[in-house]
């Protein structure tokens, strides 16, 4: 703890860390001292580890990265936090992200880009995102995890930028209570960490069942760490023949090969796969996650969290509305906000939300039929590039941006689990991530697979 709070202080630079809790992080460290001692030592006991601000923590700001949850401290704590301190580990703060988690690249944060650690010539590249902050901290040392949230890839597209392990559990595997929502079917909580077994350690330390979480499944936590035994032979993993994009780079095209072969050399079978809905998948994702979001974010109305704006004489309560979210909310968010509310509007429901809502089912069939037919798990790259340069995407059509998530989205709108290894680097030094894709409820089986990419 004390070694991290002091490299979070001399890398201030980064900008990863948006609220620093030295405090609680040194009482939170001498109870679980206290708990070792005692001889009660459970799985993350004295782990230091970074708290996305996406999730509420108890009389900590937890501001989603936006303006307008200025000044917000929650009265509870998310079931995701405090299954981590239940388990010993302490906090060291809040992390950078994305405003309320949309984006790739942590530039729509109100606090400012999260940059990576990892350079070309200097020049500053974004960490990913919404995860930034995230996964900045965990490749900088300042932090030995953090917890991300992904919706369309927000966990393992950041890792893959930055060099480090991010598992999206299946859908249900952890509990959404206290997690500021984007878009309720997609969002799940997950480890952003630097090893596989890590992983394995903190997706134990954070999944429940939980009755304040409707969706939460009823089902039995296996030990993922005991799941990692080294043994693959005989699995079956599938490449998907409609993942190898037009366009796609020779370097992900090299690595990709790489990765099949290290799982073959491991005893397993490479299949070729074909998942025919996958190009319409960006699309509907975004669709449903702008719908979901517009209907998530009409709480936020100046009167029961954060902020509010000024209001001028004769001012009514439309208008306390209007300003309020016009100030608060940044374009990015706006933007979602006027698209999901077009998309559920009755003139445009069955045109827009509900054919997306039938290709979302479509998708998740592809990939039922992959897992009916034998397939234990999908290998495909987890991002089309590595890291990109901060500013980069500026004054770009925003559907460039959205183009970062082509190989990360179905897996969401699956509700599969889904991993990002890295795995090698480009002609520039930068990392590079491969992704696993599990079958349901088998997280164990997939960290045994991922650990073969270390
Ligand atoms: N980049 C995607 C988006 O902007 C995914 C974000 C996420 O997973 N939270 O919607």
């Amino acid at each position: 703890t004390d070694a991290c709070l002091g490299a979070i202080d001399a890398a201030d630079a980064l900008n990863a860390y948006v609220h620093k809790t030295p405090e609680i992080a040194r009482s939170m460290a001498a109870a679980a001292d206290a708990r070792l001692a005692a001889g009660d030592a459970p799985a993350m006991c004295g782990i230091p580890v970074g708290i996305k601000d996406l999730f509420c923590t108890k009389g900590v700001p937890s501001q989603a990265a936006s303006a307008i949850l200025e000044g917000f401290k929650p009265e509870y704590e998310s079931t995701v936090t405090q299954n981590l301190w239940d388990a010993g580990a302490v906090m060291l703060g809040k992390l950078n992200m994305d405003e309320f988690a949309m984006g790739s690249s942590n530039e729509t944060s109100v606090y400012g880009k999260a940059i990576n650690p990892w350079k070309v010539d200097a020049r500053d590249l974004t960490p990913g995102g919404s995860s930034g902050g995230s996964a900045a901290a965990v490749a900088a040392d300042l932090c030995l995890a953090a917890t991300g949230t992904d919706t369309g890839g927000s966990i393992r597209q950041p890792a893959a930028f930055t060099g480090t392990v991010g598992l999206k559990p299946t859908y249900g595997r952890v509990s959404r209570w206290g997690t500021i929502a984007f878009a309720s079917s997609l969002d799940q909580a997950g480890p952003m960490t630097k090893t596989v077994r890590d992983a394995a350690i903190m997706l134990g330390a954070i999944a429940s069942v939980d009755d304040k979480d409707s969706t939460s499944a009823d089902r039995a936590i296996p030990d993922y760490e005991a799941a990692i035994t080294g043994d693959i032979r005989g699995k079956k993993i599938g490449i998907p023949r409609e993942y190898r994009m037009d366009g796609m780079s020779d370097e992900i095209d090299a690595l990709w090969r790489q990765a099949a072969e290290m799982l073959r050399d491991a005893g397993a079978e490479i299949v070729d796969i074909s998942l025919p809905h996958t190009k319409y998948a960006l699309p509907a994702y975004y669709v449903i996650a702008p719908a979901e979001a517009s209907s998530n974010l009409a709480r936020y109305d100046g009167v029961r969290f954060g902020h509010r704006a000024k209001l001028a004489a004769g001012d009514g309560i439309d208008q306390m509305y209007a300003r309020t979210r016009a100030e608060g909310f940044g374009s990015e968010v706006q933007r979602r906000v006027m698209i999901g509310t077009y998309v559920l509007s009755a003139g445009f429901y069955d045109a827009y939300y509900n054919r997306a809502r039938r290709v979302r089912a479509l998708i998740k069939r592809d990939f039922d039929q992959a897992y009916a037919s034998g397939i234990d798990a999908i290998l495909t790259p987890a991002t089309p590039s590595a890291a990109f340069g901060l500013g980069e995407m500026a004054g770009k059509d925003p559907v460039e941006m959205y183009l970062n998530d082509v190989f990360t989205v179905t897996v969401n709108l699956a509700g599969l689990p889904g991993i990002s290894v890295p795995v090698g680097t480009d002609a520039q030094g930068l990392p590079l991530g491969m992704q696993l894709i599990g079958r349901p409820w088998e997280e164990g089986a997939l960290l045994n697979l991922a650990q073969t990419l270390e």
